[in-house]
């Protein structure tokens, strides 16, 4: 069996590589509130493209501010009191959680191809590590639901004194595009668990499989409201839920520019919190004495990995001076290796850019670092 890790421990089992779907119906277009499909309140609609074609796959309703009011009135009426999400068991919202995966399971290979004609990620990346990440990642918060609990505190006199923790409310959640659906589960999972109603914005980039994953909430029996999905663009609909007065919450992933006006547009409408995933520049350092086969693998993986548009990509390299020259010749000897090409074909090695502007953002980040 093949070994990894100091420990010995055997490699993670991966399931079998299937063909990615030939005929993939883009079904689910429309805004998702209170489990139910939307046109957007201004009648506007925008084009989705396929990065790898150029192609246009669909057009998608775009929210703005009016929907997402509509779907924070869903999520609000969804979280008070009395309603069937809080009064629900905590183990039942775990049950409804481990049925999500279950869906998602088994619209795996559909989730798959979809995230790869949407962004541009090659398909055996989303089949195995990103679906799998989702599945494992809902089942980890499922298992969490009835598992939060508060503390008791041995405080002087005759009292009984505890701590519990509820829910914070309505929380609005923001999206990139380089992860779609792993961001998306990341998102709702742990605030599902924990009792809180969502509205959520995927990136405008790559809407696809959050949508669908509306339709798998509806059919895993989630009450109407406690899930929202707002497709729309950031300055719009992304402003609108960081700047509402009645999300108690914004959670955001993407660039720190945006992060900036996100917490300022907390801070200046009702101080909702904030939780802000950002960029990075995560560097590799690499001594002389280093096995440098194994250092040029693991730096060009680090670095290339989904074409180079990970918050967490390598894109810093120290390498210590003696085998600086050796390290840089291998490494460009490494990259001229790559197969470019089609993301759902057997063999290709590296896709598109999720878009033009990504494009160019990547190269002037790896032409500076030059
Ligand atoms: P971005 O910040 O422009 O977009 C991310 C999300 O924010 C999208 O849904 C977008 O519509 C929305 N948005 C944009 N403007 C907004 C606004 N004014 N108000 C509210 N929402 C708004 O990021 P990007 O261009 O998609 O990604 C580029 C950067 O993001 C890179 O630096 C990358 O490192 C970083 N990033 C980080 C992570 C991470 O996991 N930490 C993931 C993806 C991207």
């Amino acid at each position: 069996m093949k070994k990894q890790g100091s420990d010995g421990s055997p490699a993670p089992v991966m399931p079998p590589l299937p063909e990615p779907l030939k005929d993939l119906k883009i079904e689910h277009t429309k805004i998702f509130i209170n489990n139910e499909w939307h046109n957007s309140v201004s009648g506007k609609k925008f084009a989705v493209f396929n990065p790898a074609t150029e192609e246009k796959i669909c057009e998608v309703e775009e929210g703005d501010k009016a929907d997402v009011d509509k779907a924070v009135k869903a999520a609000r009426k969804a979280f008070e009191l009395g309603s069937a999400w809080r009064t629900m068991d905590a183990s039942e919202r775990g049950r409804l959680l481990n049925k999500l995966a279950d869906l998602v399971e088994r619209d795996r290979l559909i989730l798959a191809t979809m995230e790869t004609i949407d962004g541009g990620k090659l398909f055996s990346t989303s089949y195995l590590m990103d679906l799998g990440a989702c599945i494992k990642t809902l089942r980890y918060y499922a298992g969490w639901a009835d598992k939060v609990h508060g503390r008791t505190v041995p405080i002087d006199g005759n009292f009984f004194t505890f701590t519990r923790h509820e829910p914070i409310g309505v929380c609005g959640q923001i999206i990139p595009w380089n992860f779609p659906l792993v961001m998306f589960i990341w998102k709702i999972a742990p605030a599902l668990c924990c009792g809180n109603t969502v509205v959520v914005k995927p990136a405008e980039q790559t809407p696809l499989s959050a949508l669908y994953m509306g339709s798998l909430i509806k059919e895993a029996g989630f009450p109407p409201g406690v899930v929202n999905i707002v497709p729309g663009f950031g300055p719009t609909a992304g402003a609108a839920i960081s700047h509402h007065m009645d999300i108690d919450k914004v959670a955001f992933t993407g660039s720190t520019e945006v992060g900036k006006l996100i917490k300022e547009a907390a801070g200046k409408s009702n101080l909702k919190r904030v939780t802000l995933e950002l960029g990075g520049k995560s560097p590799n350092i690499i001594f002389a004495d280093a096995d440098l086969d194994a250092a040029v693998e693991f730096a060009h993986i680090g670095l290339f990995y989904h074409q180079g548009q990970c918050c967490s990509a390598g894109s810093r390299i120290f390498v210590e001076e003696p085998i600086y020259d050796e390290f840089v010749r291998r490494s460009i000897e490494r990259a001229k290796k790559y197969t470019l090409g089609d993301p759902l074909k057997p063999g290709v090695q590296q896709g598109p850019q999720v878009s033009k502007i990504t494009s160019f953002l990547v190269i002037l980040d790896t032409t500076i670092l030059d």
